[in-house]
C-alpha cells in the first residue's frame, strides 16, 4: 500500500512540475480557431499529437466527410481494461462582446480566457498532462488508455463520436469525458427527442372560414396540452427529476406568403423533448400521438414523426468508474461529489454501446459558449492530477481486482 502512495505522490510531483507545458499545449490551442468545419480542428489535433508522450502504441487520424478524429493508443494495450479519456477540439463560433481576442489565451486574476477554454480544449490539456505525467513516472505501460479527440461535437457527432464507435475503432471498458464540470463527477446524461407535428386542414380567404378547416385553435391546444404532458418517468439522479417537454417552433403554411386575411392549410409544430434512462424516442412519439388524436377534430389530419434522438444514460453511485473517480478528485484534494447532466453529449454514445462513462473534467458549465469564457488556473492543474491518478485508483477499485485499494 505504501508503495502506492509513494507513487501517486511522484505521479503529482511529476505532472506539477511539467504544468509549464500544459498552460502552453493550451495557450497554442486556443489559437487555433476551430470551428466546426475548420481546418483549424486538424490543427488543433496535430499541436496535441506533438505534446503526447512518445510510447504510444498507435496513432491514428480518421477522418469523416473531412472532419478529422484523433485515436491514440497507449500502455498495455488491454482492450478489457481499456480507459477511454474522451474529448473534443470543435468550438462555437465567437461572437462579438468579448473584452480580449477570444482566439488567444489571456490570463487574469488566475482565470485562463478564451474560446474553448472551458468547453474543452483545458480538459484536452488535462488529459495530455496526465499522459505526460504517467510517462515520466515509468507507469504508462502499467495500464490500457486511449485518447480519442472529436472534431464536430458541437455540431452533432455525426462525423466523430458516432462513426468511430459503429466502426469499432473505438471500444473500451470505461470513458471519461473531459467536459466542463467543476471536476464534480457526472454520471449520467438525459437524452432528447426532436418531433414534428403536421396538422393538416383546409385553407383560404379567412371570410370564408365557415367552409374550410383552420388548423391554428388545433395547434394552440396541442402546444398547451404538450406543456402539461406527464411522460411518467422520474429519476432523482436528475434535478430536475423528470423528462422536459418544450415546443420550440410553430410554422403555418400557406401558399400566399402567410397574409393576416389567409388561413393555412397546415401546421408544423417543432417539439423538444429531454428524455430520462428507460425513455426512448418510440415511447415519446406513441405518447405525444394519442395526446394529440384527443386534441384533433374530425376535419384535421395529423402526423407525428420523431426526428433525431440521442439516448440518456446513467451510471450506479457504486460503479468502480465513479468510485475511482471520486477518490481521484478527493486525492487532489476536491470535494467528491457527484451530478448529472441535463444536456445530451457524445457520453451517450459510448453508454449505449455498454462502455461505461462518467463526465468529469476543469471549468464551471456555465461558462461553456458564454462570452469571455474562461476556466481557472487551479481547475486546469486540478484536472490534470486527478486524471493522471485514476488509471491507479480504477486498476485497484476493479471488481475482482487482487489488488487493494490504498
Ligand atoms: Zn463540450
Amino acid at each position: 500500500m505504501r508503495s502506492h502512495s509513494r507513487e501517486r505522490k511522484r505521479l503529482i510531483e511529476n505532472v506539477q512540475k511539467d504544468f509549464d507545458n500544459t498552460l502552453e499545449l493550451l495557450s497554442k490551442l486556443v489559437s487555433e480557431k476551430s470551428v466546426g468545419g475548420s481546418a483549424a480542428i486538424g490543427r488543433c489535433l496535430e499541436i496535441v499529437l506533438e505534446a503526447l508522450p512518445p510510447t504510444t502504441r498507435g496513432l491514428k487520424l480518421f477522418e469523416f466527410e473531412g472532419v478529422p478524429n484523433l485515436v491514440a493508443r497507449f500502455g498495455n494495450d488491454s482492450e478489457e481494461n481499456r480507459l477511454i479519456l474522451c474529448g473534443h477540439v470543435d468550438v462555437v463560433p465567437a461572437s462579438d462582446g468579448w473584452t480580449t481576442n477570444p482566439f488567444a489565451l489571456a490570463r487574469k486574476r488566475g482565470r485562463l480566457i478564451g474560446r474553448g477554454t472551458c468547453d474543452m480544449k483545458a480538459g484536452v490539456a488535462a488529459f495530455v498532462a496526465a499522459l505526460r505525467g504517467l510517462h515520466l513516472t515509468g507507469k504508462l505501460d502499467d495500464y490500457s488508455i486511449d485518447l480519442v479527440l472529436t472534431g464536430d461535437e458541437e455540431t452533432g457527432s455525426q462525423h466523430g463520436a458516432i462513426p468511430l464507435l459503429d466502426d469499432l475503432t473505438v471500444s473500451g471498458r470505461w470513458a471519461v469525458f473531459g467536459e466542463p464540470t467543476r471536476l464534480k463527477v457526472w454520471v449520467g446524461n438525459r437524452g432528447y427527442v426532436w418531433l414534428n407535428i403536421d396538422i393538416k386542414g383546409r385553407g383560404g380567404h379567412s371570410a370564408l372560414s365557415h367552409a374550410l378547416a383552420n388548423p391554428w385553435p388545433a395547434a394552440a391546444a396541442i402546444a398547451t396540452a404538450l406543456h402539461g404532458l406527464d411522460l411518467g418517468v422520474v429519476d432523482r439522479r436528475f434535478s430536475p427529476p423528470t423528462s422536459t417537454i418544450n415546443v420550440t417552433q410553430m410554422a403555418a403554411n400557406t401558399g400566399s406568403g402567410g397574409a393576416i386575411n389567409v388561413i393555412p392549410d397546415s401546421i408544423s409544430i417543432g417539439v423538444d423533448v429531454r428524455i430520462l434512462p428507460g425513455q426512448n424516442a418510440d415511447v415519446v412519439r406513441k405518447s405525444i400521438s394519442s395526446l394529440v388524436a384527443g386534441v384533433i377534430g374530425n376535419e384535421l389530419s395529423v402526423k407525428v414523426t420523431a426526428l433525431r434522438s440521442a439516448p440518456a444514460f446513467a451510471l450506479d453511485e457504486n460503479h468502480e468508474l465513479t468510485q475511482a473517480a471520486l477518490k481521484s478528485v478527493r486525492y487532489i484534494g476536491r470535494t467528491g461529489i457527484t451530478g448529472t447532466d441535463l444536456a445530451t453529449n457524445d457520453a451517450s454514445w459510448f453508454a449505449a454501446k455498454g462502455i461505461a462513462s462518467i463526465l468529469l473534467g476543469p471549468g464551471n458549465p456555465i461558462e461553456a459558449h458564454a462570452i469571455n469564457e474562461s476556466v481557472t488556473i487551479r481547475d486546469l492543474a486540478d484536472a490534470a492530477m486527478t486524471f493522471a491518478v485514476l488509471p491507479g485508483y480504477l486498476t485497484s477499485t476493479m471488481v475482482g481486482s487482487t489488488r487493494a485499494a490504498t
